[in-house]
């Protein structure tokens, strides 16, 4: 017990060490308003009564620090969760934020970066964080259950990268599911089984044997070209979202990366990477794939990406509040570090500047007036650049949509957005886990503005790529190509589903889909249409996928 507390006393002063180096690293780099609220997390880790809550815990439930963290926190938090007052309830964030930040040193300690977790283990948790997947062993990992978010929701995107099978969206899970129950992960249909009877097993045997055999049937298709079957070439590049994405994206033999989505490799560290530290991890990314092209997004945060060292002033509405370059604008040294970095690797390597978050002319012209300036500068110390370098715009807000043609004089290529276009254009929020059906990317609004979008792009010369999750499932790759896409960016490990999606559709035929598609008036048309006609996918949509779902009648074992 002594030990317990003596671990416990190290991890709060590790914890304020670490806060008070946090706070004279973002007045330098952010501002001191900013920096203030580390200065309160630090009072936060010092506070006698969450101090003493702790110690009782220990020495009275004979629990270790971590377990008695967790509850007086849990404690506090809910507390405050309660109240009306907004003040209040940002305090609760801070406690939440300094519990997690003890938790990690006394886990630290144990030499232990997180939990050992057994061959084949089933996570089951809240949420899944950058920062935390970031560290587990995802190789002993076979799937993934959360409470938090949907088929669309960032957590989501992240374990598809992954390409382990995930389901987000199940209520008290994390409470419901215990250590050592057995679970059957369906993230095909968005299903968690927990502790199923032996036909339901047997059932998921074959299929697993089945889906096997589909994804070997798959590697054949590596060295294919990615090619419609009447011969019209489409570009299939990767998202990528860690280092290792890039990699899957080499073996499968990607056209290039269409989304270098720089944010997880900030979420991962626990200050911003300098300049020099972003060149190198995306000049390694650069060198793998070289020739092939790379478009590295600056860094899209704010609203509900948020770093633990970049502190942003609490939101109403996060989805609707500062992101991507309407943030950056607005923190200039973050922003030119950024862009120094992707300037250096385009000396050598065919890189592209991609916009998040555009809503029109004024960010695109306020970015490249401070790549201009980086340009003089890097010039004036004789580090070298491209001077073309190619400059693109995410099209993921509605008034971007409606104002390509005129964003189209002022970037090279295009990127189009639909986790986020949908999302802003239905007001329907993406990482919402309940399963009401206003987020729906088959909306024919959005199948109209995704056509206008590929049209003025087509007019303009401007190449665009699809970079949302709807590019890499392949039920869409028919009725996208119909609406005019030509260029697919997805997670490495839908490449070959979306391959063979491409392999065998007839441009002709997908036209006639696209039409057809448009002149329906409402979602269940579309979707009963798509699934109509001979698919294009003869196993449906066979690769993992994170799919908000349920806890079955099945699982009522639990
Ligand atoms: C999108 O919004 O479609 C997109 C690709 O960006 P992200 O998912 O990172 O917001
Ligand atoms: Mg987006």
């Amino acid at each position: 017990m002594e030990a317990e507390l003596a671990r416990f006393e190290a991890a709060l002063e590790k914890t304020e060490r670490e806060l008070l180096a946090l706070k004279r690293s973002v007045e330098e780099r952010i501002g001191s308003r900013e920096s203030d609220i580390f200065t309160a997390q630090a009072w936060v880790v010092r506070d006698p009564s969450l101090n003493e809550k702790v110690r009782a815990a220990v020495r009275e439930q004979q629990v270790n620090a971590e377990a008695a963290l967790s509850q007086v926190i849990e404690g506090f938090t809910n507390a405050f969760d309660t109240v009306g007052d907004p003040y209040l309830r940002e305090r609760a964030a801070d406690v939440r934020d300094v519990g997690r930040r003890v938790l990690g040193a006394l886990l630290q300690e144990r030499g232990a970066k997180c939990p050992d977790i057994p061959e084949g283990s089933i996570v089951v948790a809240e949420e899944l964080l950058p920062s935390v997947t970031a560290n587990l062993e995802l190789n002993q990992v076979q799937g993934f259950v959360t409470e938090r978010g949907g088929k669309f929701s960032h957590s989501s995107i992240l374990a598809r990268s992954m390409g382990t099978p995930a389901v987000a969206g199940i209520a008290e899970a994390a409470r419901l599911i215990k250590t050592r129950d057995q679970i059957i992960v369906d993230g095909v249909s968005g299903v968690v089984f927990v502790n199923p009877e032996p036909r339901v097993e047997s059932e998921y045997e074959r299929l697993d044997a089945e889906f096997r055999a589909y994804k070997d049937g798959l590697q054949q298709l590596v060295s294919l070209p990615s090619v419609t079957a009447d011969g019209t070439p489409i570009a299939l590049l990767a998202n990528v979202n860690k280092f290792p994405d890039t990699e899957a994206a080499f073996l499968y033999q990607a056209d290039g990366i269409g989304l270098y989505r720089t944010e997880f490799g900030f979420s991962i560290r626990s200050a911003f990477p300098t300049e020099d530290e972003q060149y190198e991890f995306l000049k390694r990314a650069a060198e793998r794939l070289h020739p092939r092209p790379i478009a590295f997004r600056l860094l899209d945060v704010g609203g509900d990406k948020q770093l633990p060292y970049f502190p942003l002033p609490p939101s109403r509405n996060p989805s609707l509040s500062e992101r991507g370059v309407r943030l950056l604008l607005k923190h200039p040294a973050v922003l030119k570090a950024q862009l120094r970095a992707f300037l250096r690797v385009s000396a050598d390597h065919p890189v592209g500047i991609l916009l998040p978050v555009v809503g029109g002319v004024e960010e695109i012209r306020g970015i490249k007036a401070v790549i201009a300036e980086l340009m003089a500068e890097l010039a004036s110390q004789g580090k070298p650049f491209n001077p073309r370098v190619p400059v693109g715009a995410m099209i993921e807000i509605p008034s971007a949509a409606l104002m390509a043609e005129t964003m189209a004089d002022e970037v090279d290529f295009f990127s189009l957005g639909t986790n986020d276009l949908v999302q802003y254009l239905l007001a329907a929020d993406r990482e919402d886990e309940s399963p009401v059906p206003y987020y729906e990317p088959l909306h024919p609004a959005v199948l109209r503005l995704i056509r206008s979008v590929a049209e003025v792009a087509g007019r303009a010369g401007r190449p665009l790529t699809i970079c949302g999750e709807m590019a890499g499932d392949p039920q869409y790759t028919e009725l996208l190509l119909g609406l005019g896409l030509r260029r697919f960016s997805v997670s490495p490990g839908e490449i070959l589903g979306v391959k063979r999606a491409i392999r065998v559709a007839k441009l002709d035929a997908a036209n006639v889909l696209a039409e057809r598609a448009l002149a329906m008036r409402s979602v269940a048309e579309i979707r009963a249409l798509l699934s109509s006609p001979p698919s294009t996918t003869p196993t449906g949509d066979a690769a993992p996928r994170s799919t908000p779902g349920s806890l079955n009648a099945l699982t009522r074992g639990i």
